[in-house]
């Protein structure tokens, strides 16, 4: 007899998001949009909030120059990974800075950069995993907003 059930994604949702605390009213809440929005699906409301946030990214209040007046700037960067052995440039695209507009000094933002260093070396891994080439060209736009390619 063979198995039934599922048949295999060629992208497999096999990540977690973690536990979220919530109060009584913020469960209530998200539970009654998911029904009137999702069918009760909670994960895919979520999913659907998240692709159609399109808010536009909020540049730091302040710089060390003292100025309010900051902007954020889409800039290209490189990251240098080793894979046994042999150093590889992986292009960034599209990397959101902060930029002052009185002194000109720009600001990243290390939750950022330290969460971008976390996805290339996933996709390295995945990408050896499966036999796709390396490097590649990570573009944030892309990953922050898939479907409006
Ligand atoms: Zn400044």
């Amino acid at each position: 007899m063979s198995k039934v059930g599922r048949p295999k994604s060629s992208n497999p949702r096999e990540f977690h998001l973690p536990d979220i605390r919530l109060t009584r009213e913020e469960k209530r809440m998200i539970e009654l949009k998911a029904i009137l929005h999702e069918k009760g699906n909670v994960s895919q409301y979520i999913r659907s909030l998240v692709e159609n946030d399109r808010r536009e990214v909020t540049p730091l209040k302040s710089c060390s120059c003292g100025s309010t007046d900051l902007k954020v700037v889409y800039k290209d960067d490189i990251k240098h990974v080793d894979i046994g052995g042999s150093s590889f440039e992986i292009p960034l695209k599209s990397v959101p800075y902060n930029e002052c507009n009185e002194c000109g000094e720009e600001l990243g933002d290390l939750r950022l950069h330290a969460k971008i260093d976390e996805i290339v070396d996933e996709e390295v891994t995945h990408r050896l995993n499966h036999k796709l080439p390396v490097p590649f060209t990570l573009n944030l736009f892309d990953v922050i907003s898939p479907s409006q390619i």
